[in-house]
């Protein structure tokens, strides 16, 4: 079976950690016998200046008839000031995508090596075991898509509505459960069911989805809690589940935690079925921008696409064993003290983005 997997590297330093993430991922189809079909097509400021449009059809079409798709990042100076703004790589390119992919589920891993624990912005006696921990955001929903909102005809009143549907809950709770069946067995839905009417039909549909899977233990907790515990001790926490404005808050946090964000991956998936029936239809990207400042320069951390490319093979192609090789690669040159420059604060010399691919290929030879 052949994997069709679109590769949209994007603008700033995404051509550079794509191009590494692509090596990764034919190496470890060489050791599995994987075949993937890896498509290029242009997205964001790139595809504006080349096409007038930051997501041109054509790219749309391609993720549409992919099994997964692996982004860079999108933006940059050159076209924050483009107009009409709707043109603008990170409202032009990203949004889109997500909605008209379907994808609903945000998936963050926020995983501490514990050889990079002096990078952690929390002391070693809370991190220095390392942290492994699974944020899924719902994307789709919640205050910030509900209607009504706007501002009141004299502008001096402002209303965000928060809805959400039991079919909205039912399905992000379903991916919570999976992936805590995957990892640890413990899920911690997060909501503020103490004040909020969405909140508490959230809870009612997380306990009914929890009669399916008896495997996993469910917990919950309120927000503001849930805030204060990731700081205080983060390690307790395996899955969170949460809506979306919860989520894109405290995924920040989680990632935080970790001390870099070149280190982080992400999965966004949506519900259609991929090659096969072994996974679900994902886009894949780091958590970081473009980086503009050093774009070109050669000393981008790969790692957080490397690290999507893992995500990739787990949920959208279900090649664990290949996903956790990579995991286990990367950890490997960490552990063996390979750093690229926003890792190295322990003192370490900094290698390029090219040696860290290079050194990533040999771990997992
Ligand atoms: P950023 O994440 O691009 O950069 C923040 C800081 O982190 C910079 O100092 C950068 O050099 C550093 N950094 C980021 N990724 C790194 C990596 N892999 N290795 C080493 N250092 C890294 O955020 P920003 O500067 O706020 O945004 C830059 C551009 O990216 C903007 O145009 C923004 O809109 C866009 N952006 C795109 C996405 C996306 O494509 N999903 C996400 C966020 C921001």
């Amino acid at each position: 079976m052949t994997y069709h997997i679109a590769v949209l590297s994007g603008d700033g330093i995404g051509p550079e950690i794509v191009a590494q993430a692509q090596r990764v991922l034919v190496a470890v189809g060489e050791k599995y016998s994987l075949e993937f079909e890896l498509t290029p097509a242009l997205v964001g400021g790139i595809a504006y200046d080349a096409t007038g449009h930051p997501l041109p059809p054509e790219t749309l079409e391609l993720c549409k008839n992919s099994d997964a798709v692996l982004l860079g990042a999108v933006g940059g100076p050159k076209w924050d000031n483009v107009h009409p703004a709707t043109l603008r790589p990170e409202v032009g390119a990203l949004l889109p995508l997500r909605r008209e992919l379907g994808l609903f589920a945000n998936l963050r891993p926020a995983t501490l090596f514990p050889a990079l624990a002096s990078v952690s912005s929390l002391r070693a006696d809370i991190v220095g075991g390392g942290l492994d921990l699974l944020v899924v955001r719902e994307l789709t929903g919640g205050i910030y898509f509900g209607k009504p909102k706007g501002r009141s005809e004299d502008g001096q009143t402002a209303t965000d509505t928060c809805v959400y549907s039991r079919h909205e809950i039912e399905r992000i709770a379903v991916v919570g459960f999976e992936a805590a069946r995957k990892r640890g067995g413990n899920l911690c839905s997060v909501d503020k069911a103490n004040v909020l009417e969405t909140s508490r039909l959230w809870r009612e549909v997380v306990v009914e989805v929890s009669a399916r899977y008896p495997d996993v233990a469910l917990s919950h907790m309120l927000v503001d809690n849930c805030a204060m515990q990731l700081v205080r001790n983060p390690a307790q926490f395996d899955v969170i589940v949460t809506e979306n404005m919860f989520g894109d808050i405290l995924s920040d946090e989680a990632s935080m935690l970790t001390g870099s964000l070149g280190m982080l991956p992400s999965a966004s998936l949506g519900s259609r079925e991929t090659a096969g029936g072994r996974g679900t239809f994902g886009l894949y990207e780091p958590i970081h921008g473009s980086a503009p400042d050093i774009a070109g320069k050669g000393v981008a951390n790969p790692l957080a696409t490397i690290l999507s490319c893992a995500l990739l093979l787990r949920h959208s192609l279900g090649e664990e064993v290949a996903a956790v090789a990579i995991e286990t690669a990367v950890s490997k040159v960490l552990t063996e003290g390979a750093r690229t420059a926003d890792i190295a604060g322990d003192g370490s010399a900094p290698i390029s983005t090219t040696a860290m691919g290079d050194l990533v290929l040999a771990a997992l030879s």
